[in-house]
């Protein structure tokens, strides 16, 4: 017998917000121009320096 309350075709989606390896913050690196951290791994530059937008400082993208 089979328990049947276990639906188990949710696998395979990120479950942790709207990030992707592409522009989740990373730590362990500084912004190529600034040396801010974190910075958006595609680009190499932390959020104000990528976006533009001050608000961004701070991993706040
Ligand atoms: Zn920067």
């Amino acid at each position: 017998m089979t328990t049947p309350d276990q639906p188990g075709d949710t696998q395979g989606e990120a479950p942790n917000g709207p990030y992707t390896d592409k522009t989740r913050p990373d730590w362990t690196r500084k912004c190529e121009v600034c040396g801010q951290t974190p910075i958006v791994p595609v680009t190499g530059l932390c959020g104000p320096c990528t976006f533009g937008e001050a608000e961004t400082a701070g991993g706040n993208w």
